[in-house]
């Protein structure tokens, strides 16, 4: 429950709601306890005074300081404010705080009038009091000081008064929106993690469907990236499923073939020795079949693996070219297939292993023998580019439907199985295999090919400098 996303999305929301009202609260104490309520009650306090004092003054301005202290005193103890009468230089001539007058502000001479209605103005005593005084005239020679001490108001009282009880009720409300958007929020975000991980399970199951991208932008790309993954492990838990048939499949015609020959030869149905010797070429050739399907299996798990040894070196890319030839010459001439093959013209030198790159050359070759009919043309021949050198076999042979181009590089694929058995050859494991140790070169095969002119298939290389 503490852990779910709708209790940390609700807590969000509280904590925020819980700081934005406290700094509301505090703004606006702070505003009131520093703006000008103060202020204006002064104002009030001291416009009383003024209109109930002055008339007063003025009738008794003329009086002597004594009998004017009386009158001061009688208004000041009223009003609990200080009034000060002073001349026309400033001086004063009657205090309400008598003798233990603070000082006044300096209004210079003569002093000015506060107009009706306007605000009092504010200044500090020398005791460090604050103050907010009018200033008025008696007659020519007498002017009148009132202040009232600023009214001291507590920051607390202020806020329990004013805003404890809407801020409290405020803060209520938000509460509750804060559950219900949290709810909203967190079906917003979790129903699509939810069925992510619905689907994860059925994946596991091997029955995973794809997820329609719903929710937050970040929960829509999980959801795309979960369908990539999906499309990949089930892509991948496929082609384990056809891996496996097509190995059954290719060991069962060879292993019943021996079964076959094995068991006539026991019960007596093959007896002469030309039977014999016949029985025993197909359970040997057969076996030999058998034998290069299980290498070249065991050549590609290697390479998945990661454990296939390749002798890296840098070497000379002609040699390896006049070999070819020297192998291949014959073979061409038996099939009666016109082979013009020429090593590069200058100097190229590639680092990898010669033993893996001469299979892959042996199985293009094999390959374009196999499917070049006689009276066919092979050839072999190599282009320098800026970084790489590109070698190519070249066949005048059946070529190769464009839909069938890139999946013959997959493993067991043929583009006729049934003529490719037929002729008693591969598996259609041999261009996986190049596909493989180009890579692990760095290089790269790629194919361009027209149904019933031929096929050319590149192979390149980066060079070693
Ligand atoms: P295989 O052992 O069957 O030759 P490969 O992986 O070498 O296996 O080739 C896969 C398939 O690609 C072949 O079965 C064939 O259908 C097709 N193929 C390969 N090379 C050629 C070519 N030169 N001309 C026509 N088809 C080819």
């Amino acid at each position: 429950m503490l852990n779910s996303l709708r209790f940390r999305l609700w807590l969000t929301y509280a904590i925020l709601v819980l700081l934005v009202l406290c700094v509301v609260g505090t703004a606006i104490t702070l505003v009131i306890y520093r703006g000008n309520i103060p202020l204006l009650q002064a104002a009030l306090n001291l416009q009383t005074l003024r209109s109930n004092a002055l008339p007063r003054l003025r009738s008794a301005g003329d009086l002597n300081p004594r009998l004017l202290q009386a009158v001061l005193n009688r208004y000041a103890n009223q009003f609990r404010g200080r009034i000060v009468v002073i001349n026309a230089r400033g001086r004063v001539i009657a205090d309400t705080l008598g003798e233990d007058g603070t000082s006044l502000p300096d209004f210079g001479t003569p002093p000015l009038k506060t107009e009706v209605g306007a605000l009092p103005e504010f200044y500090q005593d020398d005791e460090g009091r604050s103050w907010y005084y009018i200033i008025d005239e008696i007659n020519q020679n007498r002017w009148v000081f009132f202040a009232v001490s600023r009214p001291q108001l507590r920051i607390v009282t202020i806020f329990r008064d004013q805003f404890l009880r809407p801020l409290v009720l405020a803060g209520l409300v938000a509460l509750l929106v804060a559950i219900i958007l949290s709810l909203l929020m967190s079906r917003w975000i979790s129903a699509p993690i939810r069925q992510i991980s619905q689907e994860a399970m059925q994946l596991a199951e091997g029955q995973a469907q794809p997820i329609v991208p719903e929710g937050p932008a970040e929960v829509r790309q999980l959801a795309i990236a979960f369908n990539d993954m999906s499309q990949h492990v089930q892509e991948s838990q496929q082609s384990q499923k056809d891996f496996v048939a097509n190995v059954s499949h290719e060991l069962k015609t060879p292993l019943t073939s021996i079964q076959g020959f094995a068991r006539a030869i026991k019960d007596g149905t093959v007896q002469t020795k030309t039977e014999l010797s016949q029985a025993a070429d197909v359970i040997e050739s057969e076996a030999q079949r058998m034998n290069r399907l299980v290498q070249d299996l065991l050549t590609l798990a290697k390479m998945d693996a990661g454990t296939a040894r390749f002798e890296m070196h840098p070497f000379e890319l002609n040699p390896l070219i006049q070999a070819l030839i020297q192998k291949f010459k014959p073979l061409m001439d038996t099939a009666k297939i016109d082979f013009q093959a020429k090593p590069p013209e200058e100097e190229v030198r590639i680092n990898g292993d010669p033993d893996q790159l001469m299979q892959v050359f042996d199985n293009l070759l094999d390959n374009a023998i196999k499917f070049t009919p006689s009276g066919g043309k092979i050839r072999l021949y190599c282009q320098k580019e800026a970084q790489k050198i590109a070698i190519h076999v070249v066949d005048s042979g059946e070529g190769i439907p464009v839909a069938e181009q890139k999946r013959i590089f997959e493993r067991f694929y043929q583009v006729d199985k049934a003529r490719v058995r037929g002729q008693g050859h591969g598996y259609g494991l041999g261009l996986a295999i190049c596909k493989q140790i180009l890579e692990r070169h760095g290089g790269s095969i790629s194919l361009t090919s027209i149904i019933g002119e031929g096929s050319d298939f590149v192979v390149k290389l980066p060079l070693y400098h």
